[in-house]
């Protein structure tokens, strides 16, 4: 089983190696997957792809006409493949289902708690040998109300992280998580959670159903000085209107893991170059908006277990075996 891993950063080649044990034979390689790029897997079995690597049906036909016959996808979203365009090319597309859940949960926490209580100020101050407090009073996450926006695997590690935290919880989702209402959630519509909850946390992935899910008109029904957070997928928000609620102050604090656009800026280095995209820098350019570039998954437990399912994919796949990670149309 020949594989082409795209969107290589040295700690998924390092993973991955660890995990394969020289069983397949793997390629790695920087770039991202594109038209251009699918060229490269001429005469692969499979390519291992990433959440900006995208699997259009230009692409898919391209790599089906090269012998790929797998697309793995290192990652639980999959909204950057086609799924219809791979199986019309009689590509099988396998991701992976489960890795640690608490990696993106305590990450969006870790968002939450530097906005809250403004450590990224308070770091720059103390460095410049300011020890003012002025501008960085937070609030007791205790008895505060969380909303929790898609509540499955990591909608629920995040619940927990905050029933211990003494917050209340609300949920909204198409289906109920009982380990979630065993944690005193209570689901309700989105508006109704828009309008109680102090603090928002987004765990659905991205669908049709439920691209820009956070319009206007549901950040004008926020509660005033809500804090956002989304870990889960960029086009989850409308940006602009986003920006729009910082502007007037509706929102009072925002924590991004991910961009609507973030496949042109994130996982590459632009330091030397002027920012380009104007929304991206109006965004950073609030002080109480935390971007880090999709960066929740990394853990050391999670990359472990990214990289052993993945081989696990790859073996399965070329046994003939069919398991839970394999997606269909
Ligand atoms: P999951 O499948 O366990 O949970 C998703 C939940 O969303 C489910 O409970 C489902 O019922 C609900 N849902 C689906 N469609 C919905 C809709 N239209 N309205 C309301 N609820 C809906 O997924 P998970 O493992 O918890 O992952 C959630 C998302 O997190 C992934 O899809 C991915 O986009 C994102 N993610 C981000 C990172 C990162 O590094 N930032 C890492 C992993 C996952």
């Amino acid at each position: 089983m020949r594989t082409l891993v795209y969107s290589t950063r040295p700690y998924d080649q390092d993973a991955l190696e660890r995990a394969n044990a020289s069983r397949h034979s793997i390629e790695f390689a920087e770039s991202a997957l594109d038209e251009r790029a699918a060229a490269l897997a001429r005469g692969f079995d499979g390519v291992c792809l990433f959440v900006n690597d995208h699997a259009t049906p230009a692409v898919i036909a391209c790599l089906a006409q090269g012998g790929v016959r797998l697309i793995a996808q290192r990652a639980t979203g999959y909204n950057n493949i086609d799924l219809a365009a791979a199986a019309k090319y009689d590509v099988t597309v396998m991701r992976v289902g489960f890795y640690s859940p608490y990696a993106v949960a305590e990450h969006a926490v870790a968002l939450l708690q530097t906005l809250n209580r403004k450590t990224h100020r308070a770091y720059s101050r103390v460095r410049e040998s300011n020890f003012l407090l002025d501008g960085l009073v937070g609030m007791d996450l205790h008895g505060k109300t969380v909303g929790v926006v898609g509540t499955g695997k990591i909608g629920q590690a995040f619940a927990s992280i905050m029933a211990g935290f003494g917050c209340t919880l609300l949920g909204y989702d198409v289906a109920q998580n009982p380990a979630c209402v065993a944690l005193g959630m209570r689901y309700v519509p989105l508006q109704a959670l828009a309008a109680q909850a102090d603090v928002i946390s987004l765990h659905v992935p991205l669908f049709a159903e439920t691209m820009r899910l956070v319009n206007a008109e549901l950040l004008a029904s926020m509660k005033p000085g809500v804090v956002l957070i989304n870990t889960s997928r960029g086009k989850l928000i409308d940006t602009d209107a986003l920006v729009e609620a910082l502007k007037s102050g509706r929102v009072g604090a925002v924590g991004l893991d991910v961009y609507e656009v973030e496949e042109k800026l994130f996982f590459r280095d632009f330091s030397q170059r002027i920012m380009q995209d104007d929304v991206f820098a109006r965004l950073v350019s609030f002080p109480n908006v935390l971007v880090t570039a999709h960066q929740a998954f990394l853990t050391h437990e999670a990359l472990d277990q990214i990289a052993a399912a993945t081989i696990q994919n790859l073996t399965d796949f070329e046994e003939g075996r069919d398991n839970a990670n394999v997606l269909r149309a």
